[in-house]
């Protein structure tokens, strides 16, 4: 069976649940509080509709990587996860090495069903930990606290041979000084990844609102600057290196499932508000579903599937996303690559400047990747390659 390798980036399945307990004040993803308990039942049925209606679309592929994220997928129950990864396997045929990740947050309700998950299929978790500082979890609007945080992780390592973890820094009143230090806890709980997330202010949060209102200071750019590069240094004392600008890894210990994405591969989505790209014979297909968890739900009972997106893209189009997703990983790209999906060569003179400037470099088996003092204005030297 032909493995995942740059070139050859392998399709997955991502199923989206979109529900959690609380929301989070810095969280723009499709993630819904609902005061009633919600018809599971339902919902994981639906997705078993989606998931049949993609492997239409998809006939003959091999799924290599699954990913449940949300919202919180760890409030599903595990027998309901189980049906989910039965059905892929009834659509599909599923790698041997299949790689199963679930992302949980880690209250100790969540980190009791881990075993179950496993029980299920599930091989990786991923969990919210966002800080090891109570306070700094109040203020995330968290509703985990860092002892539990730190039991999570002690359960998955028990429970799974992969696991990774997430955390927020250059937080509203936090000091490098104090990064450094939770970092170091951090890294002493590492087996092979971890994710560590900058504060972004996005659209339509809450945080943006508070800081609109000048109740929200978060750090400066040259700040901001201070916290990535002590991040970049004692990840790589740890042998953590970045392989996407916010993820490390052991060598091989990798995410598959978002190499799928950065190496600009297939995926279905299947879910409320799921994203997928797929490759017909027409061309490759960017498809989305209806983000409204019941109204979704309507529309799949009534007609097996509810994309609200489902376009063919232009070579344009493909070119942009191939950079603004390739660029991401410190392996960079690979410019023929980038020729045969955008219809065009990078533009020479483009590339010279941003090499002159030190933000790229020519890697010696000709791949193009972004250099360590490009990554901290990533998305300056990607507008400037695609333009
Ligand atoms: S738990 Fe995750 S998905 Fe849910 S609101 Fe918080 S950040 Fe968003």
């Amino acid at each position: 069976m032909a493995r995942q390798t740059a070139s050859d980036p392998g399709f997955g399945v991502y199923v989206h649940w979109p529900f959690c307990l609380s929301k989070c004040p810095y969280c723009d993803f499709n993630s819904h509080v609902r005061s009633q308990p919600v018809d599971e039942r339902r919902f994981v049925d639906a997705i078993g509709a989606e998931l049949e209606h993609r492997a239409s679309l998809t006939k003959g592929r091999t799924v290599r990587s699954v990913f449940f994220g949300g919202g919180t997928p760890s409030l599903m129950q595990a027998r309901s996860v189980s049906t989910i990864l039965n059905t892929i396997a009834k659509h599909w045929q599923v790698a041997p090495d299949v790689e199963i990740t679930l992302e949980a947050n880690p209250s100790s309700v969540e980190a009791a069903r881990f075993r179950d998950y496993r029980a299920a299929g599930v091989n990786r978790v991923s969990i919210g930990v966002q800080s090891f500082d109570d306070a700094a979890l109040k203020a995330l609007g968290r509703l985990h606290n860092a002892a539990e945080a730190s039991n999570a992780i002690d359960v998955a390592a028990q429970v799974f041979e992969r696991y990774s973890f997430d955390l927020i820094y250059a937080r509203p009143n936090q000091t490098v000084k104090a990064w450094e230090a939770e970092l170091k806890t951090a890294l002493s709980r590492v087996r092979e990844h971890i994710s560590l997330y900058q504060l972004t202010i996005e659209p339509d949060t809450m945080f943006e609102r508070l800081r609109n209102a000048g109740k929200l200071a978060i750090p400066d750019s040259d700040l901001g600057r201070a916290f990535w590069d002590v991040t970049q240094e004692l990840t790589a004392l740890q042998s953590l290196p970045a392989y996407e600008v916010s993820n490390h890894a052991r060598r091989g210990s990798e995410s598959r499932h978002n190499l799928i994405y950065w190496r600009y591969g297939e995926y279905a989505g299947v879910g409320p508000g799921a994203h997928g790209r797929i490759i017909t014979p027409r061309g490759r297909r960017a498809q989305s579903t209806e983000r409204h968890p019941e109204m979704w739900l309507t529309v799949v009972e009534a007609d097996g599937q509810a994309l609200i997106e489902d376009e063919l893209l232009t070579n344009e189009e493909q070119g942009d996303e191939f950079l603004l997703m390739g660029l991401r990983l410190t392996e960079g790209i690979e410019p023929a690559r980038f020729e045969a999906v955008a219809g065009r060569r990078l533009d020479p003179g483009r590339v010279a400047s941003l090499i002159a400037d030190g933000m790229v470099e020519m890697m010696p088996t000709g791949r193009l990747r972004v250099s360590a003092e490009g990554f901290p204005v990533l998305d300056a030297v990607v507008a400037d390659l695609a333009a």
